[in-house]
This record gives structure tokens, C-alpha cells and sequence, in this order.
């Protein structure tokens, strides 16, 4: 991933920047038979993304999600309906809170290198606060200064609606839209409205759920660097 394909970035938060919490959800799924490792739930996160994108769903829908999560953790097939309702119910605006170690790297990496920065992530309305927690913030702060924060659930329009990107692009007026990334883990929401947007889609992918796609890929956000 070639960092002069483009001169600006724009980040997706879940699965980017944040993960529903594993600590969280690690002995909540062991009851159900689950690995609490980390581990195992980094890479259950990914195969839900990959399985929710498999069949095109929106951001409503998380059925393939729970259900790829709890398989991928090893909860056995007896309980992965039971373990799947459970996870659907605590993994909600609140327990999206685990900052990934590698990408808190990164985002420095790339403040510190000049790069320009945004968030444009479908959210509840909560999604700055979260991040201003340990990860980024609109302007100076404590932690990665970010152009703007944009919540789908605070503008009113969610991915892979491109209009979303709208609220975000005027704080970045000095650079086309093909030369601004926008980095996300969701085929549908994330690569579909970028591409839809005029922006370069990229793919977060570490487990290479995704190898011949027919657009940039990411193990990490330290690709970037
Ligand atoms: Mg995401």
C-alpha cells in the first residue's frame, strides 16, 4: 500500500480504529463454551466482517456477524444460536470502546509525518467521546489530532450512503477525492461508499479474509506508515 497513492486520510472507526470490547465479551462468550483470548477474538471480529460482507448487508443487520463471531471464537455448534443472541445483545454503542494497540501507533505515525486526518464512521451518536477516551479528537488534544469526527447517528446519514462523506470532505477542500483514502473493515459500507464517493477504498483486512478483491488491502494501519 503505497502511501503516495494518496494525501489524506479518512478512517472508519469499528473494526479500525476500535473492536467491540474482548475483555468484555471474552468471558461473556466462555460461558457458552468460547475462547476468552484475545486472539481469538481480534480474528472472530474480521471473520464476522467477512461473513456480514458476504451477503451485502447494511449497517441494521448482524446476524452473519454474531453468529461468524461466536463459531470463530469456538463455541460449539449447540450454543452458537444462544451464544449469538448473547453477543447481539452486548455488543452495542458501549462496548465499542477496545482501542487496537497497532492502529493508536499508526495515527501518530501519520500525524507526525503531516499527514491529514478525519473519521467518518456510522456510530450512535457517542463515537468522538469514545475516541477522545485514548485514540483522536477534532484538533489539538491529548491524543491523534483529527480534522473532523463525522457520526452517522449526529448527521443523519450512515454508509454506504457517499452523502456521508459530504460532511467530511470540506475540511479537506485542498485534495481530490481520489487522492483522499478512506480506510474500513466492511466490503459494503466502507469500500462500497467510498468507491461510491470518489474517494480510494481500503480494506483492512489481517486474516486475508479477502485475497483477490479487486481493491487495496491492509493488514494494519502500521501499512500506512
Ligand atoms: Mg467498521
Amino acid at each position: 500500500m503505497a502511501r503516495g497513492n494518496f494525501d489524506a486520510i479518512l478512517f472508519d472507526a469499528g473494526g479500525v480504529l476500535l473492536l467491540p470490547d474482548p475483555t468484555v465479551l471474552g468471558p461473556l462468550l466462555a460461558y457458552h463454551g468460547g475462547d476468552a483470548g484475545l486472539d481469538a477474538h481480534l480474528r472472530a471480529h474480521y471473520a464476522g466482517m467477512a461473513a456480514k460482507s458476504a451477503v451485502g448487508v447494511g449497517e441494521r443487520f448482524w446476524e452473519e456477524y454474531n453468529l461468524a463471531y461466536v463459531r470463530a471464537v469456538g463455541v460449539p455448534e449447540h450454543e452458537v444460536t444462544l451464544a449469538a443472541e448473547v453477543l447481539s445483545a452486548h455488543r452495542n454503542a458501549w462496548t465499542w470502546r477496545w482501542a487496537i494497540p497497532s492502529s493508536l501507533v499508526a495515527l501518530r505515525g501519520l500525524h507526525d509525518a503531516g499527514v491529514p486526518l478525519g473519521v467518518v464512521s456510522n456510530a450512535s451518536g457517542q463515537i468522538a467521546e469514545v475516541l477522545a477516551r485514548e485514540v483522536c479528537q477534532e484538533g489539538d488534544g491529548p491524543h491523534t489530532p483529527m480534522r473532523v469526527i463525522i457520526d452517522s447517528h449526529v448527521v443523519g446519514v450512515a454508509k454506504p450512503d457517499p452523502t456521508i462523506f459530504d460532511f467530511a470532505l470540506p475540511h479537506f477542500a485542498e485534495f481530490e477525492r481520489s487522492r483522499i483514502a478512506y480506510v474500513g473493515d466492511s466490503v459494503t459500507m466502507d469500500i462500497g461508499g467510498a468507491r461510491a464517493a470518489g474517494l480510494h477504498p481500503i480494506l483492512v483486512d489481517p486474516y486475508d479474509d479477502h485475497v483477490g478483491a479487486d481493491f487495496d488491502r491492509i493488514t494494519s494501519l502500521l501499512d500506512l506508515l
